[in-house]
């Protein structure tokens, strides 16, 4: 006869194992908003010791708060359900409604079977459910059943129900900075003066700068502050000063409401389309023509409908300008995107200069500029840089160097597989921690109930290091994946010994050259001020080797070398019955050297000549 027990299909073999109380809510908002149900979902812990539990074998599992509840895929406190009640431990599962424990039904019937299988019990906050027995079972499958189509249509409701509003301009939406409710519920300007000027100055400044970075440095130069709405806290709904950023200043551009306009449905959600850590739908930004609900003259605006659709034109257009920078495209820079400031150590982006400039790119590091407003930090010609990454680079890709390339590599390979099975055997040994701390909990005599209540902590904090590791290892293995290859290195092999006549060949395109760079050089940091006049190239090879250049840095202006009076006076003498070739020899032969110091080439002469048009006097006179 087995002792008796709060209530008949709780067992004493139940009592020996843990309760765990399911806690979730859907959404963050649920979470803020709505403290009662959580406060109901800890009640359940009380109810746990009620019914027998001792209060260190009850068990709270809420990692799941802020998650959505369809499909188990990205709930790691469901999925740690599952196993816990799989292996065999846990007596009871309370849930507020148990049937929200899963919210597809896939998901809830192969709960049912676990807790059937390891004769788990289900709760909620007014019966027990034992899926053992065939009414309970049918009970709950039917709970299931009712709780998946209840989401479903509340959702679809949900959905209609803001569509209809939203088509009318009436879904309440929380007010930009700038505009507030009167007591009518009506929306108003803000009645703080200087929001009211602020705002439209800054959409003047953009209006005449035309790029929200400079009205960014104009803002910083003027030290004018953005209003900033407090949207949480006791403060919340109060206006604070801010220092502008780029990102605010953008938002502010991007927002229609400015424009007096209610739109609503700017982004479209795909629901195949999920982020991988939080599950939800990505967003797609519809382009103006395509908003659903566009209602114009719903707020005062701050600007016109017009100049709402001109700006978001020019900052389209600036976007793509500064965020196509990553591929590697026409033109000339051949290190564009693996550029590094060997000063401050960020990414360099690229000058463009108009064509008819006729100067090269420029490596420039202005990432403190862009995000900060602050100054540019070194910036270079690509030119000299270029040339000396070419040379480097066509002289390692001879068949021996990349021979002892691709041997680094393997070697590379080598130490990656021995980091591999390091995190194996650390996992290995995590797993193998948690069962023993499992197997501790669960010998030890429930009648110490301070001993089973620190080993029941041993066990928590042992599934939470096997957790952290599985992350890190995960981690881990797509930074690999992003490395370069063995299929590019056997590409490469083959290539090399004809390498510089495919990089040189007329139908091999800029693009090409740069993609072909970027299988051996991984990086390249460019210093400029260390030393004046000298540029420090530090090359970072994908197998981990690093060669070192300093090149002089091209002068421009009043500083660049000239060429000698005598020598363009000489040439001017010498270019009637002698063909370029000749000059240089002549140069040479009477000792003079080029503005570098250098032997003159034809070719030195011919760019003389060119450069100060005498090619065209000799043809006049
Ligand atoms: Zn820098």
């Amino acid at each position: 006869m087995n002792t008796p027990t709060a209530h008949s299909k709780i067992t004493p073999a139940h009592l020996r194992r843990q309760a765990l109380v399911y806690i979730r809510q859907s959404t963050p908002q649920q979470v803020q908003s709505n403290q009662e149900s959580t406060e109901r979902q800890y009640a359940l812990v009380k109810r746990a010791q009620h019914l027998g539990w001792a209060p260190e074998a009850t068990v709270s599992v809420d990692e799941d708060q802020g998650r959505s509840g369809q499909g188990a895929q990205h709930r790691s406190g469901f999925q740690k359900l599952l196993a816990d009640i799989s292996s065999g431990h846990v007596g009871m599962v309370l849930a507020l409604e148990a049937s929200r424990l899963a919210r597809s039904s896939v998901d809830w019937h192969r709960l049912i079977e676990i807790c059937a299988i390891t004769r788990t019990l289900l709760a909620d906050d007014g019966a027990i459910y034992d899926p053992r027995d065939p009414n309970d079972r049918l009970l709950l499958g039917v709970k299931g059943t009712i709780s998946e189509s209840e989401l479903f249509t509340l959702r679809c409701r949900r959905h209609e129900g803001r569509w209809n509003k939203a088509r009318r301009g009436a879904l309440v939406r929380s007010l930009p900075v700038g505009y507030v409710y009167d007591e009518a519920g009506a929306i108003r300007k803000a009645p703080d003066r200087q929001v009211q000027s602020r705002i439209p100055y800054i959409f003047a400044l953009f209006e005449r700068l035309q790029v929200a970075r400079q009205v960014l440095v104009h803002l910083r130069d003027e030290d004018l502050k953005l209003p900033a709405k407090v949207w949480s806290g006791p403060q919340q709904g109060r206006i604070v000063w801010k220092a502008p950023t780029l990102s605010a200043l953008v938002r502010l551009f991007h927002n229609p409401t400015y424009a007096g306009v209610y739109v609503y449905g700017q982004c479209a959600y795909d629901a195949f389309e999920r982020s991988e850590t939080t599950g939800k739908a990505k967003p797609r930004v519809r382009p103006i023509a395509e908003w659903p609900v566009c209602v114009h003259e719903a707020f005062p605006a701050y600007l016109s409908w017009e100049q709402f659709q001109r700006n978001q034109q020019v900052l389209r257009a600036n976007w793509y300008r500064s965020s196509s920078r990553g591929a590697p495209r026409q033109g000339a820079a051949l290190l564009q995107g693996i550029a590094f400031c060997g000063h401050c150590g960020r990414k360099m982006g690229l000058q463009h200069y108009a064509t008819r400039e006729k100067r090269a790119p420029a490596y420039v590091c202005y990432q403190a500029y862009q995000n900060e407003g602050g100054p540019t930090c070194q910036c270079m010609s690509a030119k000299g840089v270029d040339e000396a990454i070419t040379t480097l680079f066509l002289a390692a890709m001879t068949p021996a160097k990349v021979d002892l390339a691709v041997g680094a590599l393997e070697e590379l390979e080598r130490d990656r597989a021995a980091t591999r099975q390091q995190w194996t055997l650390q996992l290995q040994q995590a797993d193998y921690e948690v069962q023993l701390a499992q197997r501790r909990y669960e010998t030890v005599d429930p009648a110490y109930r301070l001993v089973a209540g620190e080993l029941a902590m041993q066990w928590e904090a042992a599934l939470k290091q096997r957790d952290t590791l599985q992350r890190r290892s995960v981690a881990f293995a797509r930074q690999q994946e992003r490395d370069l290859g063995p299929k590019e290195y056997a590409l490469m092999q083959k290539l090399a010994g004809e390498m510089e006549h495919v990089w040189l060949a007329e139908t091999t395109t800029m693009a090409d050259r740069k993609t072909l760079l970027r299988y051996l050089i991984k990086r390249v940091h460019l210093d400029g001020v260390r030393e004046q006049g000298k540029i420090h190239l530090d090359v970072e090879w994908h197998t981990g080797a690093h060669t070192a250049l300093t090149i002089d840095r091209a002068l421009v202006g009043a500083w660049a070398p000239r060429t000698p009076a005598a020598v363009e006076h000489r040439i001017q003498e010498l270019m009637p019955g002698h063909t370029q070739a000749q000059i240089a020899q002549v140069l040479n032969a009477e000792g003079f050297r080029s503005a570098h110091g250098k032997p003159f080439k034809y070719r030195t002469v011919r760019y003389i000549i060119h450069s100060r048009d005498w090619d065209k006097q000799e043809m006049v006179g």
